[in-house]
Order: C-alpha cells, then sequence, then structure tokens
C-alpha cells in the first residue's frame, strides 16, 4: 500500500474543490485533491454555464441573488478569460404572471442587479429567435462561463503557486480516526483497484452531490451526517447558436426557462427531478420533451432546431432547509452554501461545503479557507478577490470556435485536423496529452475531451474519436488494444446524451457512427479480457 502526506486534502475537482486548491495556494498552503473521477465530473461539467446575474433568486432568495451579483462582478474582473460577457434578456410572454412581471424590477433594485426595461419590439430584433407573443422584456448582466477552463486554470494556479497535486479516478473510500481527528484517509484507484493512504492535518470534503455519503464514511461517535437532496438537471445542447444573449424566461423558475449561449452552440435547460443517488443520474427523453415544450413558448426555434446532445447535472441542495415537504422539489430549496465545521461530532480537522452555484464558488471556496487556515493557525487573507486568475495556454482548448481562430492565425501545413466539427489539430492534441502526462499516464479520449472542443461538434466523435486514436498510435502513444478500449469508452458516454435527442438529422448521425464504430471495429462486442493484448498486423 502507497503512503503519503499532506496538510490539507480536498475530496472533489469541482469548481469547488479546484477553487479551495487555488484559495490555498494564495495563502502558501499546498493541498492533493482527491477526484474519483476527472476534473468537474460532477455538477461543474453538467451544469447550465451561466454567470447568474442574480435575477433568477430575486424573488424568493434574494440573499443569493445578492451573492451572485456580487460574485458575477468579481468573475468578469479577475477570470474574463473565462466568460463571455453577453448579457441577459430575461422575457415574458402571453399568459405570463403580470404581478411577477411587474414586482421583477423592483426586487431586481433590492438586490443591487441592475435592470433596463425593453420593448417587446426592440427585444425581438436584439433576439430574433424570440416568440411574437412577448410582453414584456429587461437587460440584466448574466455571462456565460466555460466551467471546464475555469477549474483547469483553477487547478494549474495551485499546482505553480504550491505544488498542489491532483489524483484522478481516485476516490475516497475511508478515514482512520485517532484521537477524535482523521489521521489518514484511504484512497482506491478506480481503474487498477490499487489502495493508498494519505496522512493529513485536515479534510476538506467538496464532493457535491456525494458529500453526503462522503460524511457518512467517517466512523466517528455520533457520526458527521449532510441532510442532501439530489436533483437531477437536464440540459440540451443546439447544433447552432441561436440567441447572442443569455435568454431567461421572466416568471418563478420553472423547467425549460433558460437558454445560454455556449460559443458556437445553445444550451437550453433545466428540470429539475429527484432522485434517490447521483449514480443513477442519465438525461431522459420525458426531461427532454418538457424542455423543448416550454422552451418553445419564448423561442420558437427551440421547437424545430437541430440537438447534438442532452447532458445532466445533479444539484447538492440543502433539504433541511425549512421548506416543506409539499414543496420539496428541489427548486424551491436554497441556492445558497453551507458550510459544515463538524465540530459538533468532535472533529475539529474535517469540514464540508455543500450547495450553491457555479457562480458563488470562489465565495465558497474563500469561507471554507478561512476555517481551515484558521485550524492550521495560518492567518493569511484571501486573495482570490483580488488577484486575477491567471491565463493559462494549455487551459484554452476547451473555448469554442479557439481552434478555428489559431487556424485561420497561421497553422503549420503538415498539422493535421483530427475532429474537423471543431478544428482541432494533431499539434493540439500532442500539446494536452504533454501537459497532462503527469496525471494521466496512460492517454485517454475522455481526458481529451474534457479538455478541449474533440467529440462536442455534430458527429458526437463519431469522426473525431477515430482520427485522435488512429493519431496517438501513429505518435506511439498508444499501443496493444488499450485505443480500442479507450475509443468504447468514449463513444459509450457521447451516445449516452445522443441517445434522448434520437430524431432528424442527429438520428442520421448516429447511424452513421454507429455504422463506422459497430461495422469497422466491432465495439458491439464484448471488451477482451486484457486490452495489453497486441493487435494482429496482417
Ligand atoms: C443541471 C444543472 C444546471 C446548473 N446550472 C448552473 C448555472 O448555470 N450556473 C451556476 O452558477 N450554477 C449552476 N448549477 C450549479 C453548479 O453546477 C453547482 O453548484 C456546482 O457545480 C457544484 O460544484 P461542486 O464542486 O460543489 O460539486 P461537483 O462539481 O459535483 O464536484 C464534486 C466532485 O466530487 C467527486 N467525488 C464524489 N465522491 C467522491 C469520492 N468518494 N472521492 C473522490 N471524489 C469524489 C465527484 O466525482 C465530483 O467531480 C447547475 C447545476 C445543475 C445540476
Amino acid at each position: 500500500m502507497q503512503q503519503m502526506q499532506t496538510d490539507v486534502l480536498i475530496i472533489g475537482a469541482g469548481a469547488v474543490g479546484t477553487g479551495i486548491a487555488r484559495d490555498l495556494a494564495l495563502r502558501g498552503v499546498s493541498s492533493v485533491v482527491v477526484e474519483r473521477g476527472d476534473i468537474n465530473s460532477g455538477a461543474s461539467g453538467g451544469n447550465h454555464g451561466l454567470l447568474h446575474s442574480g435575477g433568477r433568486y430575486v424573488a424568493g432568495d434574494v440573499h443569493s441573488a445578492r451573492e451572485c451579483r456580487e460574485e458575477n462582478e468579481l468573475l468578469k474582473r479577475l477570470a474574463p478569460q473565462c466568460i463571455e460577457e453577453c448579457g441577459g434578456l430575461y422575457v415574458a410572454v402571453a399568459g405570463d404572471d403580470e404581478r411577477y412581471i411587474a414586482d421583477f424590477p423592483g426586487w431586481c433594485e433590492a438586490a443591487g442587479i441592475q435592470t433596463q426595461s425593453v420593448a417587446p419590439a426592440d427585444a425581438r430584433s436584439m433576439e430574433p429567435a424570440l416568440s411574437e407573443n412577448l410582453i414584456a422584456a429587461y437587460t440584466l448582466p448574466d455571462a456565460s462561463l466555460d466551467p471546464f477552463r475555469l477549474s483547469l486554470e483553477n487547478l494549474a494556479h495551485a499546482k505553480a503557486l504550491a505544488g498542489s497535486i491532483l489524483l484522478t479516478r481516485t476516490a475516497v473510500d475511508g478515514f482512520e480516526l485517532d484521537r477524535g481527528r482523521i489521521a489518514r484517509v484511504h484512497l482506491k484507484d478506480m481503474v487498477r483497484g490499487e489502495t493508498r493512504t494519505v496522512e493529513v492535518s485536515q479534510v476538506i470534503n467538496a464532493a457535491g452531490a456525494w458529500a453526503g455519503r462522503v460524511a457518512g464514511l467517517v466512523n466517528s461517535r455520533v457520526g458527521a451526517s449532510i441532510p442532501l437532496l439530489c436533483s437531477q438537471g437536464t440540459l440540451l445542447v443546439t447544433h447552432d447558436r441561436l440567441s447572442e444573449r443569455v435568454i431567461h424566461r421572466l416568471r418563478t423558475p420553472g423547467d425549460g426557462d433558460i437558454l445560454v449561449p455556449g460559443g458556437t452552440v445553445s444550451i437550453l435547460g433545466t428540470t429539475s427531478v429527484t432522485i434517490p443517488d447521483p449514480d443513477l443520474a442519465r438525461p431522459s427523453v420525458r426531461e427532454v420533451d418538457v424542455n423543448l415544450t416550454n422552451g418553445a413558448e419564448m423561442a420558437p426555434i427551440l421547437a424545430s432546431t437541430r440537438y447534438v446532445r442532452a447532458y445532466c447535472g445533479v444539484r447538492p441542495l440543502l433539504a433541511d432547509d425549512g421548506s416543506s415537504e409539499a414543496d420539496r422539489d428541489g427548486r424551491s430549496a436554497s441556492r445558497g452554501f453551507l458550510l459544515f465545521d463538524h465540530e459538533n461530532v468532535g472533529l475539529g480537522n474535517f469540514c464540508s461545503v455543500v450547495g450553491g452555484k457555479l457562480t458563488t464558488y470562489r465565495l465558497m471556496a474563500e469561507k471554507t479557507v478561512d476555517l481551515v487556515c484558521g485550524r492550521l493557525g495560518n492567518n493569511a487573507a484571501c486573495r482570490t478577490r483580488d488577484e486575477p486568475l491567471p491565463v493559462m495556454d494549455a487551459c484554452s482548448w476547451t473555448e469554442p470556435g479557439r481552434s478555428a481562430k489559431v487556424w485561420v492565425m497561421g497553422h503549420a501545413s503538415d498539422d493535421e485536423i483530427l475532429c474537423e466539427c471543431e478544428l482541432v489539430s494533431a499539434s493540439a492534441v500532442d500539446g494536452l496529452l504533454q501537459d497532462c502526462r503527469d496525471i494521466f499516464p496512460d492517454p485517454d479520449l475522455q481526458l481529451l475531451g474534457k479538455r478541449s472542443r474533440i467529440g462536442k461538434g455534430a458527429c458526437q466523435g463519431a469522426f473525431c474519436g477515430l482520427r485522435v486514436a488512429s493519431h496517438l498510435y501513429d505518435t506511439g502513444a498508444l499501443s496493444s488494444r488499450r485505443g480500442l478500449g479507450a475509443m468504447r469508452g468514449f463513444f459509450q458516454e457521447r451516445f449516452k446524451g445522443q441517445r434522448p435527442i434520437l430524431w432528424g438529422a442527429q438520428m442520421v448521425q448516429s447511424e452513421l457512427a454507429e455504422a463506422l464504430h459497430c461495422g469497422l471495429l466491432g465495439l458491439e462486442f464484448p471488451a477482451p479480457e486484457s486490452p495489453e493484448v497486441e493487435l494482429s498486423h496482417e
């Protein structure tokens, strides 16, 4: 069993865990981040990418609205490379609650959020996709946020400043207590099954929707417990970008009422379905239908446009927020966050941070690190309010349309394009692999997909999955049958998102992919027992 030691162990590499690693590093503290999947495997990789202005919460949760507004302003200033300042339009259509519409500007003012009324005809000329039935519109300072770039850059900065480490595909599966403290944490390698132990001073549970399960692993006298409600939300990705701005329905938050631009595409969402276990999250056909029906009321094109994929995430909502059983469907639970210090069960070196928003991840990290640094006797102040997040070149391939710009600006004549939908070149793939060598010794298509746009276009990996795998074989990064296994995992993940949206052009695309992957590679057959078996060169 391997042994390691760290001052702070962070469980979960979502926006919050990676934000905590950077905040600690800016205060001179190195950490180990343990993640059972890859970076942003949870809600941070399955959300809308909306940098909230706070407008969504003004009616029911003014505290969260103010938090969002403040963090929105900070992030626009400190991490502009992760944000597209597209602005937002909140729109109501005939039949929507007129009292809500009339009260909206006053609620925004109370939360300090800037709004401006726009005549429905002007709103339609700003956003031609909007319905002819518009009855009111307001501009708000919403924006679009790239959560992958954000988390990657937070981690890269933590590594550069303090040598912090990310252990991917490694799950926490037990704690060892000694005199009322967590002395050691047991980790399990999710691929090889090997175990290792880390000696720790402080442990931070930032496991999102899994935080309750992680807390439950602590076998203390009373037991650390966190009352969480798992609320699945499904989102749809359109083939084209349908609006310049975030389009938001001006009504009590519901399903299918937000359309967020994500570079070259738009993202429609989201539902709210309570599920018993976050591992069971899958986008469903019913949720796709609900999003389409509601979304089309504000932007009719949503009923007929091509969708390339659906995906979902699980909100870690606090179940014990005082709301009645009747309205506990996840929508009414607080979007605020809670920091549990676990001192009530005698654990002075363990804390959990849950709830909140992607938009408020920095604030969540700040409050958590204030607690942990206090426990470590470190009185350095938080610097993430003023210190810009450095631009890291290796993290920039998540930006939609970036590859095209690089291609136009100049490229080597022998630099092949491997992903045609998103124009990702062979040199970009080589650069990404080089950058991840220390955390991913074995090249993996899913790793590349998380750090670039590979597989995100209309073909959903049908062609680029094959081309990238071939390139990895050509350059010696892959050998034996391991490439087939990597492709199988990659295509299965893409198909999970395509399955609920299979009609029209995307159905045709998917049938072509099936013919290629099954007809050419036989990927429908079970994986060989040993992927290391050499391929025949006959
Ligand atoms: C559908 C949907 C849409 C949303 N839209 C928005 C939006 O537009 N704007 C916004 O501001 N917020 C949005 N949110 C909320 C936002 O996504 C979350 O609040 C935020 O991403 C939570 O981040 P996190 O780091 O706390 O959790 P997560 O991102 O879930 O990270 C937890 C990590 O812990 C890991 N983990 C779990 N168990 C273990 C273990 N035993 N060992 C090691 N690792 C473990 C998981 O793999 C995961 O990667 C949305 C959420 C959902 C679900």
